[in-house]
């Protein structure tokens, strides 16, 4: 940048794009310095089928369990692991992860057979020509029956180069897993444009949910969402459902999945896999 300004730019050096340039080194040091030390981990918050709450699938979501920070939420590092370009290996790692942890659950609890895994990735691994070789490892590595993951991608992704990421997800696809489309709403797909790639689910944005019982816009807008999803024959998962009346509208709008603090937060492996016993138990 210095040299492209040069001529006419008084100062040629400039100090914070120096100072931003260290930090973004730093992070990345950092980041990879938790990457090689395993300090990522993955927690799991459950989906739910809406009418009767019953567990059906997981969503992995990573933390860091930084030393010094303590647990460290996705926000204050995804964004900075995509650009450094690390989500590749941190993204990976959790797909490996989450699949085996899953597979685990699957063979180990009585009846725990079908439940499903959600798995997030960034639009930066989808520029990687060996991602469906990734998944594919994590799939046969752990044994998990492959129409049981779901990879979740955000509408923005599907803005970007449309004609390749038409044809990944297709071969993503043709491996057996089903793809969601995350926070849906928050974009700017258009019915239209969103028939053109291969997609099985849609998570409708929490933003969306919020207010359906408190506003009638809400509502007509969380309705044509679903009346969205309903047209292209997509399951639709709610994001963020924190009050009963909400789960109730919901499910009489015919929302297929559910996900929220009413149902679950997010909890550690072990937590999570006693949950899904008690679901799946022998008694249930
Ligand atoms: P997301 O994929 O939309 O995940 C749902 C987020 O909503 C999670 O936040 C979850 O804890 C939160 N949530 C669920 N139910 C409720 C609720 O009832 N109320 C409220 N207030 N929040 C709820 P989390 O775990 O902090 O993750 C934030 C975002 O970070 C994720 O949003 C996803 O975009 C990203 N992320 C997390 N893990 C990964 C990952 O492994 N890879 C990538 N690329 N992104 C990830
Ligand atoms: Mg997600
Ligand atoms: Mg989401
Ligand atoms: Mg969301």
């Amino acid at each position: 940048a210095a040299k492209a300004g040069g001529r006419d730019r008084i100062s040629v050096f400039d100090p914070s794009m120096y100072t931003a340039a260290v930090m973004e080194a730093e992070a990345r040091t950092e980041l990879e310095r938790g990457l090689a030390n395993d300090e990522f981990v993955v927690n799991y918050q459950p989906i739910v089928d809406l009418p009767s709450g019953k567990l059906v699938g997981v969503e992995a979501l990573a933390r860091w369990q930084h030393p010094e920070r303590g647990l460290v939420a996705p926000d204050a590092f995804i964004a900075q692991a995509e650009r450094t370009g690390l989500i590749v290996a941190l993204g990976a790692h959790i797909l490996r992860v989450a699949c085996h942890e899953v597979a685990r659950w699957q063979r180990e609890i009585p009846g725990a057979e079908n439940v499903r895994v959600s798995i997030n990735l960034s639009a930066r691994q989808f520029q990687e020509a060996d991602l469906v070789d990734t998944v594919r490892a994590a799939l046969t590595d752990s044994g998990i029956r492959p129409d049981l993951v779901v990879l979740e991608i955000t509408e923005s992704l599907l803005m970007q180069d449309v004609d390749a990421t038409v044809v990944t997800l297709h071969e993503l696809r043709d491996l057996g897993v089903r793809i969601a489309i995350d926070d849906f709403g928050t974009g700017y797909s258009s019915l239209s444009y969103l028939r053109r790639f291969p997609i099985d689910i849609l998570k409708i944005d929490k933003a969306f949910i919020d207010g359906i019982t408190l506003d009638s816009d809400d509502a007509t807008l969380a309705e044509a969402v679903v009346g969205l999803g309903k047209a292209l024959r997509l399951s639709t998962v709610a994001e963020g459902i924190e009050h009963i009346d909400q789960q109730e509208m919901l499910s009489d709008l015919g929302v297929t999945y559910g996900q929220g603090y009413l149902f679950a937060r997010p909890g550690t492996a072990d937590e999570i896999a006693a949950m899904v016993r008690e679901h799946y138990g022998p008694d249930y």
